[in-house]
């Protein structure tokens, strides 16, 4: 065995650095002044070659693997364990980040669509009120149309046999003011004459002007909304005849008809 030869089973193991005492000292000694065995170490060195090394080939000699592996047992195994964790922790909590943020996402949309729900609702419940009103208000205008058309055929019906006498009828509504008061079968009126509505109120007060009016050539009049105060309960309503001006503060003239509310005394 050459000189050589022996270093060679060294070389791998000081590659590795896992060369000591004696045998490193003489392996060093000989490299100074052997070129070839300098030129076989920078080759040992090589990952190709140390990979060699640690596969099962048949080149690395026995008595040098059996070192090299007794001395990879040996390494310490710490800095490789030590080197991974920290990188798992840091990425492994990427991960959990996007699962909450979609989780929060999939809640919030889920919030979204039900408050939508809820607005669809409200809108439709909405939406049919504002149709049933709106059909209450076309119904009403229905009615009012009606009544206050003056081409509407209008006809009084009374008692078989009797003679078409003058009448009246007087809607009051106090909550708003509201009056409508129809008449039909009016005699003609005189000369500087008109026809006058009045209140009755319930308290006993003064008699309440609620409006001027002159019917047609049929004896047919309307009334809607005349001016009125506040608050005031009917009792009566009575129909006069007066001067053309009207009259404000009390009636001058006649009563032409009468309602068959309580209190009739004039
Ligand atoms: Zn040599």
């Amino acid at each position: 065995m050459s000189a050589h030869e022996q270093f060679a089973e060294d070389l791998a193991l000081y590659a590795l650095g896992s060369l000591e005492g004696d045998e490193r000292q003489a392996l060093e000694t000989h490299l100074d002044g052997c070129a070839a065995c300098r030129r076989e170490l920078e080759l040992l060195r090589g990952d190709v070659s140390l990979l060699a090394l640690t596969a099962a080939g048949p080149k690395p000699p026995v008595r040098a693997r059996q070192r090299l592996m007794s001395a990879i047992a040996a390494e310490p195994r710490l800095p490789v364990v030590v080197a991974t964790p920290p990188d798992r922790s840091q990425r492994s909590w990427w991960p959990t980040l996007a699962w909450v943020a979609v989780a929060a996402l999939v809640l919030a949309c889920i919030g979204l669509l039900r408050q939508n729900s809820a607005l669809q609702q409200n809108l439709a419940s909405l939406q049919a009120r504002f149709s049933e009103q709106g059909s209450k208000l076309d119904q009403a205008n229905d009615v009012v149309a009606t009544l206050l058309d003056p081409e509407a055929t209008k006809i009084e019906l009374v008692a078989a046999g009797s003679k078409p006498q003058p009448r009246g009828k007087a809607i009051y509504q106090r909550r708003n003011r509201n009056l409508i008061f129809i008449a039909s079968n009016l005699p003609p009126l005189p000369a500087e004459k008109i026809y006058e509505l009045w209140l009755f109120p319930a308290n006993g007060g003064a008699p309440i002007a609620a409006g001027l009016f002159k019917p047609d050539q049929r004896g047919s009049a309307t009334l809607v909304n005349p001016p009125l105060p506040e608050g005031v309960t009917a009792k009566n309503f009575v129909v006069t005849l007066e001067p053309e001006s009207g009259s404000h503060e009390a009636p001058r003239g006649t009563p032409v008809i009468v309602g068959l509310g309580e209190g009739v005394g004039e």
